[in-house]
């Protein structure tokens, strides 16, 4: 009756006292009763705040319909279906975020800004507590675990490991429909009847080629291949590329980035940037443009990743180069990419792998150092996903999961948020957790020579 008083909707009032728990419930009446008593309107004071807890959770099950629903969204783009129409092939978790997105916005007492396809896609591509994209209070409350969650690379146009880990939350997702786990079975795939030595070695150089070489020239991609006896997978690799398109020229020349290596693309402010810019966003946050060679295609034809391989491989490994070519430079004995990916760089007793077999060392055997680059902008989803698991650093000794710097900068509570979430159960507690440049630092200072 209070609350009817107050205006409150027989519905409204339905919704809310339907998600209490007993105890809840009884709180309220409580809560109500001495309202009655002093007269004042504290009563009602616990219904916003339980409405508050509700668009939360509305919040979060919308973003994760959101993210399965670009996922399945990419999917059919890159089965041919080249356009995003707002028709019934939508994929239907994309509709349903879509619903839910707008009532958020009408519960804000806003209008609903969620009602077309391309604006919630367009808008995905910067984090969700972006006030002046989203405009959405429930996006930045203290509480909404995704604040800084960004779904789609705002350059590559690819959904974002954040994006792919986010599906997965309600377990619903399948793992085969995360663009990286396909992109790591194609290699699989290509490798395994190579023999289980070569095998891993193939593994390696692939991943090392999409690391340092993702805008090349066909001779020397094929010299490459030829070099590391990976001409029989020429095919499969060749897969990865696409061949640089004329648009992407700037004056008749591919500009390769001075930082990174990769192709800068044309600004459509070519008098700010006259010279193209970056799309990697661990390179573009960093450097201003700059040009470190033109390649013109007529010398040869010139092939470069494919944005989910430059998303989800080339732009990570920038981190993870680093720390090899550094323990490298110190003469440590270090691989990279170790057993088909067991971790990104793995330091010391490379000589146990010939009493290794399918994952599991022998009793009382583990490798020395296993290291994992992380570039993760949620340290709250990175902290889910070591939870579930940490993968194969569970095979070294001492098992270090190194942040990328710039994320650490742009959210000063990364550490402490990533470690308080971390389950205190054996796998994650011995994880040493570090900025790649303090991983730096240790090699430097030999810490991690034997
Ligand atoms: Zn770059």
């Amino acid at each position: 009756m209070q609350l009817l008083k107050k205006g409150w909707t027989l519905v409204a009032i339905a919704e809310v006292l339907s998600s209490l728990n007993d105890k809840e419930l009884e709180q309220q009446i409580l809560a109500i009763k001495d309202g009655e008593k002093s007269e004042n309107d504290q009563q009602l004071s616990l219904f916003p705040l339980q409405q508050n807890k509700n668009n939360l959770t509305l919040a979060e099950d919308a973003v994760i319909l959101l993210a399965q629903g670009i996922l399945g969204q990419y999917d059919r783009v890159l089965m041919g279906r080249k356009i995003v129409r707002q028709d019934d092939k939508l994929p239907s978790e994309l509709y349903s975020a879509m619903c839910k997105i707008g009532r958020l916005y009408l519960e804000e007492g806003k209008c609903d800004r969620a009602a077309c396809v391309h604006d919630v896609l367009e808008r995905s591509r910067f984090s969700l507590n972006t006030y002046k994209k989203w405009d959405l209070n429930i996006f930045r409350d203290s509480e909404f675990r995704f604040g800084n969650v960004q779904l789609i690379y705002s350059d590559l146009r690819v959904p974002t490991v954040d994006c792919a880990d986010i599906a997965n939350l309600s377990g619903g997702f399948g793992e085969d429909q995360v663009i990286e786990y396909k992109l790591y079975q194609s290699i699989k795939i290509a490798t395994e009847s190579l023999g289980r030595k070569k095998q891993h070695k193939a593994y390696t150089a692939i991943r090392e080629l999409l690391g340092r070489r993702w805008l090349i020239r066909e001779r020397e991609l094929l010299d490459y291949l030829e070099e590391k006896d990976l001409t029989p997978r020429q095919e499969t690799v060749l897969e990865f590329f696409n061949s640089v398109p004329e648009i992407w020229l700037i004056n008749n020349c591919a500009n390769r980035c001075y930082h990174c290596g990769t192709l800068m693309r044309p600004h459509h402010n070519r008098d700010r940037y006259p010279q193209g810019y970056c799309p990697i966003h661990q390179c573009n946050s960093k450097y201003p443009p700059q040009v470190g060679e033109k390649l013109n295609p007529e010398d040869g034809r010139l092939l470069v990743a494919k944005p989910q391989i430059l998303a989800y491989w080339t732009a990570p490994a920038i981190d993870e180069l680093a720390i090899f070519d550094e323990a490298t430079n110190n003469d440590l004995d270090a691989e990279l990419y170790p057993e088909s990916d067991l971790c990104d760089v793995a330091i010391g007793d490379r000589n146990l792998d010939s009493s290794f077999k399918s994952g599991d060392p022998p009793n009382g055997l583990s490798r020395n150092i296993g290291i994992d680059a992380k570039s993760y902008r949620s340290p709250v989803l990175l902290a889910l996903k070591l939870n579930r698991s940490i993968g194969g650093l569970i095979h070294y000794k001492k098992r270090i999961v190194a942040i990328t710097d710039e994320l650490i900068e742009d959210c000063p509570g990364y550490f402490s948020t990533l470690r308080s979430l971390l389950d205190e159960k054996k796998e994650t507690k011995g994880l040493q957790i570090m900025s790649v440049s303090s991983v730096i630092e240790n090699i430097e200072e030999g810490y991690y020579a034997s």
